[in-house]
């Protein structure tokens, strides 16, 4: 379903003149009131004025996380204090937490966004939403509820973990929808197996998942066990939050619409950032068109995919492919570059294993080494020894033609490797980085 027609289905030239006419608004305010940018479009000599559209945005220098550190908190707001409504952080890994602000009118548009994401996800008002993202400075709790709320469905702002009450609530009030990790929600549907609870006595339709990167087994998984439809949210603090693109129930697997008319994205090499042409991965980088308390202009987000037109007759706007990892998560293995999502991709033909997985990566001598530690399927649990031997081999050839590299792998019994409790999960254990 289409949340706001008008623009989810504007013609692209309409699209691209309100993109640049948001643009140069844009430009010219943030000179004006963020220091921080003043200085940056000084030192290259550039002035508002030479950003005439989306095509003039190769010239502005990026935004890094780093800038957002180093401006702790406030220093990127382009309005004072008075006129910030709300504020969230993501967790960050390194000390202090990034913090980011909202006027009144960003939770409109975070709420509006959020809104036709759940549109396209499925949702509809009357339906009930069971919220298990948390609660709290992370924006998926609170952002997931607002928009909720917009489109009239009933929310059950639940948080995450606690499993046993998740699915008390969903039996109990009939939850047609849930969002929460991919993680998450592999764990709960794992557990309603182990609980002897059947799939039937539940309402849900829908599952809505992002927060992570995830892959088709993933998608396989809770689609089979809770009985779901399952879609990809996407976003990030410094941008707005979830909602900055989304799948469609009906598209699933062409990828993700990115809400442009509030989200410029580009897609740019990881090492000169240079511009790449539609449809090849690199960086993705996000200009706010719309965003008042913290614009952000040519946003590194660190998240590697493509962006794409796959002139779908359902909405003109552009899609993005599944995120492969951040590119500070991207193992480099004896010169290889590897993302955990491969990994998972090749899972997902081999039915004798189940998606929980997790990559230990070691140094011993100069080499690295990468172990596999992967489930049985609950249905193949009792694979004898020699079956599990061939699943073993077949994986392992099957990593070695696809990615290139070597791999241990080890094939555990169910329950064996972690459990996201309700947030996100690691399935990368470096123990390079532990000493
Ligand atoms: P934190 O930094 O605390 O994790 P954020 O919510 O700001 O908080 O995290 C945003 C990041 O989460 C994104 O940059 C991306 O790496 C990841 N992410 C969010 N949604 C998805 C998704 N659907 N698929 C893959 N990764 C995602």
């Amino acid at each position: 379903m289409l949340f706001n027609a008008p623009i989810e289905t504007l013609p692209l030239s309409k699209l691209r003149q309100l993109q640049n006419k948001r643009l140069r608004h844009q430009v010219a305010k943030v000179y004006e009131k963020v220091p921080f940018y003043r200085q940056k479009f000084d030192e290259i000599g550039l002035k508002p004025s030479d950003i005439k559209g989306v095509k003039d945005l190769h010239k502005l220098p990026f935004t890094k996380k780093s800038d957002l550190r180093d401006h702790y908190p406030f220093g990127l707001f382009a309005m004072p204090k008075e006129e910030i409504i709300r504020i969230h952080a993501s967790s960050g890994t390194t000390g202090k937490p990034t913090i980011v602000g909202y006027s009144r009118n960003d939770i409109a548009i975070f709420t509006e966004v959020v809104a036709r994401s759940l549109a396209a996800a499925g949702g509809e008002k009357g339906m009930t939403l069971q919220n298990a993202y948390g609660y709290g400075l992370f924006t998926g709790g609170l952002g997931l509820h607002y928009g909720a709320e917009k489109l009239g469905m009933t929310v059950v702002p639940v948080s995450g973990g606690m499993t046993d009450r998740q699915f008390l609530l969903m039996q109990d009030l009939q939850s047609d929808m849930i969002c929460c990790t991919p993680s998450y929600a592999q764990t709960l549907a794992e557990e309603l197996g182990k609980r002897g609870i059947s799939k039937d006595f539940l309402h849900l339709k829908y599952a809505v998942l992002g927060a992570e990167p995830w892959a088709e087994t993933i998608r396989q998984c809770v689609e089979t066990g809770l009985g779901v439809s399952a879609t990809n949210i996407y976003g990030l603090s410094e941008i707005i939050g979830p909602g900055v693109s989304q799948e469609d129930v009906e598209e699933k697997g062409t990828g993700s619409y990115v809400w442009e008319d509030h989200f410029f994205p580009e897609i740019v090499d990881k090492d000169t950032g240079e511009p790449l042409p539609e449809g090849e991965f690199g960086v993705l980088v996000f200009t706010t068109l719309t965003k008042e308390a913290m614009p952000l202009l040519r946003y590194w987000t660190n998240d590697i995919t493509n962006i794409y037109y796959d002139h779908s007759e359902k909405r003109t706007h552009i899609k993005m492919g599944a995120i492969r990892g951040r590119s500070d998560d991207m193992l480099i293995i004896r010169g290889v570059n590897l993302f955990h999502t491969q990994i998972e991709d090749i899972l997902k033909d081999i039915e004798a294993l189940s998606a929980n997985y997790q990559l230990i990566v070691s140094r011993t001598s100069a080499m690295d080494d990468v172990e596999v530690k992967v489930e049985i399927a609950d249905t193949h649990k009792h694979l004898s020894e020699d079956g599990q031997q061939e699943v073993q081999g077949f994986f392992s050839k099957k990593i070695k033609e696809n990615i290139g590299l070597s791999m241990k792998i080890n094939i555990l019994k169910t329950g064996d490797i972690p459990r996201s409790e309700g947030g996100k999960l690691s399935r990368i254990v470096d123990l390079r980085k532990i000493k």
